[in-house]
């Protein structure tokens, strides 16, 4: 049970205190400052040193490249179980345990991989992580570990407020980048050569969702937090950019809904494993869904976001990743 009303916003993350910021690559987060901003600050100081958590909320974001200046070498290589690197900055105990069992939950799915995870509460200034001052958020990127050899960097600014709710989106959010991570592993062109928006940003967010339901019992996060938010006119080659104002990639997962109503998400899953690219990708699509883009395009235009769920897509344990 969570302690707020979802008819209030449900799990909005553009509700309320939260602002989605639509970022990629060398985009600039600006974060919230105002006096509410100072005050709860000052409330979080004060209760941290008491041991209790407080809340503060922060604009989210999520991006898939924060760099990308450069390609990685390599695919990522799988491992078993979970393997990366943890980098974690006066992060909340709860929170802690909390990332460890979803991680172990989501390495047993997607496998694991030689990453680093940075962590830390918002309360406090990004860290400085390989020499660099991160920039605040949540969201996958390139970076440089020791000796200038490339690394892929899980961001995770951990917003105190979905703390103390236990809002879904702390959890679900780990399920949505793990997954970008993923996605570097089947297809390494998502670094530079592969930049289809609904594709990518859709696939993580139907992900996530069907994360939550499948172990996590929440099942109402697809319907209450991302398609109350998709625009069916937006159906169409203008959610390939990153450029659009996607409001918790609504539309994006609507798209990935739509595409997926027939074959489940394990379709969409074998479409990654194709590696799609910005030259290839329509033709493969149109190979695996049976459907061209632009047929998918013009069909969503007139189909309501309502007749969209996750009841067709599969359960996450039966999928081959
Ligand atoms: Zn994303």
């Amino acid at each position: 049970m969570f302690s707020w009303g979802r008819s209030e916003g449900g799990y909005s993350r553009a509700n309320g205190f939260h602002v989605i910021l639509e970022k990629r690559k060398m985009n600039t987060m600006t974060m919230a400052c105002c006096l509410k901003y100072l005050l709860i600050t000052v409330f979080w100081w004060i209760f941290s040193l008491s041991c209790t958590q407080a809340a503060q909320p922060l604009p989210l974001s999520d991006k898939t490249q924060a760099e990308g200046s450069e390609g990685l070498s390599s695919p990522l290589k799988k491992y078993d179980s979970y393997n990366a690197k943890e980098y974690f900055y006066e992060v909340p105990k709860a929170w802690e345990i909390q990332f460890h069992r979803v991680m172990n939950n989501l390495s047993q799915l997607l496998g694991g991989y030689d990453i680093d995870i940075v962590a830390w509460p918002s309360w406090r200034a990004p860290p400085i992580v390989h020499g660099k001052r991160l920039e605040g958020g949540q969201y996958v990127s390139g970076g440089h570990g020791g000796g200038g050899k490339r690394r892929v960097m899980l961001v995770l600014e951990i917003v105190q407020d979905e703390l103390i709710q236990e809002h879904p989106h702390m959890r679900s959010v780990m399920a949505h980048e793990y997954f970008h991570v993923y996605q570097r592993h089947v297809n390494p062109s998502i670094e530079e050569a592969f930049s289809v928006k609904w594709l990518i940003e859709g696939s993580a967010a139907v992900f996530e969702s069907m994360y939550l339901r499948d172990f996590e019992q929440v099942d109402d996060y697809a319907e209450t937090a991302q398609l109350r938010h998709a625009v069916p006119d937006d159906f169409g080659a203008r959610m390939e950019s990153y450029g659009n104002g996607d409001v918790n990639y609504g539309t994006s997962t609507a798209m990935v809904l739509l595409a997926c109503r027939e074959g489940g998400f394990q379709r969409m899953l074998d479409f990654w494993k194709r590696q799609p690219n910005n030259t290839n990708w329509k033709q493969l699509f149109e190979e695996l869904f049976h459907v061209s883009v632009e047929q998918l395009y013009r069909e969503g235009q007139h189909v309501s976001p309502k007749t969209l769920d996750l009841s067709r897509m599969g359960n996450l344990r039966q999928m081959r990743f």
